[in-house]
């Protein structure tokens, strides 16, 4: 009998006390259906990691995961406090030894059963498996609107193209987990490393169901900060832009200035304009101002990269039994 291939699966978890009994119930059905489905022997991991949790979810997730079935290994990781969802992932994947890796939230928004397609796609040689929500139908007008505009701009300024649509619910398989591993930054936006490290990848597609239980941790602001976070670790065009824009406006102004020279010439000495000229003080000033802001949104993260904390403080890994 061959070697039994191994996969992983990731599971960032922040106050997610609601949600953990049904998802490992979901995971336990989901462990037997892939024993059932596949001809090649598979060993199954699953790494759980408590993002510094303050509800009950670290006793919760030790109580459920030694009696869960159908694992070979089974970890919880539990973080010092709560570092954010990406340095979760990161945590979870520095800890996978396996050959392929799936990622998939607590809240039973990515459906576990989509993991056997996905897994039937990393088996056919496929590198990366990405799941692609259908639609985005459920989502309040604005944020599918901002969302649009969000993966617009990206693919505009970086000229990566990220898969429209998914979340972080994926299969890597290890090439893949090395690659991104490889990328040393602090601030972390994995949507673009899943584009940026290519290989080989596949889509299955899924409609997102609704969130069942507890409430999700990415309001407005977080959201718009991740988006950032994704287009200034992508894309230096933002700073660029200003140069054009300089130059746009110094022309401007030159023709401008032409054309007071020769109409005082011509026409006199003629002081008009308090509107214009106050228009056009306060605009150069707001232009300026955005430009400097964009420079700190540069520098801020220049200053936390060269620092080089952590991206994460790990508190336990227990293994269980
Ligand atoms: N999550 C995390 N740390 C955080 C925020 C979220 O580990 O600081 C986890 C969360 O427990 C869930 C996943 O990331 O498993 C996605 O979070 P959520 O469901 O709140 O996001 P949404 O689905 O609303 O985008
Ligand atoms: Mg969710």
């Amino acid at each position: 009998m061959s070697p039994s291939r191994t996969i992983d699966c990731l599971i960032p978890c922040f106050n997610e006390q609601e949600s953990i009994p049904a998802l490992l119930m979901e995971i336990a059905r989901l462990a037997e259906e892939i024993g059932n489905s596949f001809s090649e022997p598979l060993s199954l991991g699953l790494i759980l990691v408590n993002d510094g949790s303050t509800d009950d979810t670290q006793s919760l997730a030790t109580h459920e995961l030694e009696v869960l079935a159908g694992f070979d290994r089974k970890i919880l990781i539990n973080l010092s406090r709560n570092f954010g969802k990406e340095a979760a992932l990161l945590a979870g994947l520095r800890q996978c030894r396996s050959e392929a890796c799936i990622i998939l939230d607590a809240d039973l928004q990515d459906p576990p059963h989509l993991i056997l397609e996905m897994i039937n796609l990393w088996l056919n040689n496929y590198k990366i498996v990405n799941a692609v929500r259908m639609d985005r139908s459920d989502d309040l007008l604005f944020k599918r609107l901002t969302a649009k505009a969000f993966y617009k701009i990206f693919d505009r300024f970086s000229h990566l193209r990220i898969q429209f649509n998914s979340s972080d619910f994926r299969l890597l398989d290890r090439v893949a987990i090395d690659a991104i591993l490889s990328c040393n930054e602090s601030i972390r936006f994995s949507k673009g490393f899943f584009a940026w490290v290519g290989f080989k990848q596949a889509n299955v597609y899924f409609k997102r169901p609704p969130r069942k239980d507890g409430a999700t941790k990415w309001g407005g602001w977080k959201l718009w900060n991740y988006a950032l976070d994704g287009i200034f670790s992508f894309s230096t065009s933002p700073l660029r832009i200003w140069s054009y824009l300089g130059l746009i406006v110094t022309l401007i102004a030159f023709v401008l200035g032409m054309v007071a020279m020769v109409r005082t010439l011509f026409f006199g000495v003629d002081v008009p304009g308090y509107a214009s000229l106050f228009t056009a003080v306060t605009f150069l000033g707001g232009l300026q101002l955005v430009g400097i802001g964009v420079l700190g949104e540069y520098i801020g993260r220049v200053y936390i990269e060269t620092k080089q904390r952590p991206q994460y403080i790990i508190e336990s890994t227990t293994e269980l039994e």
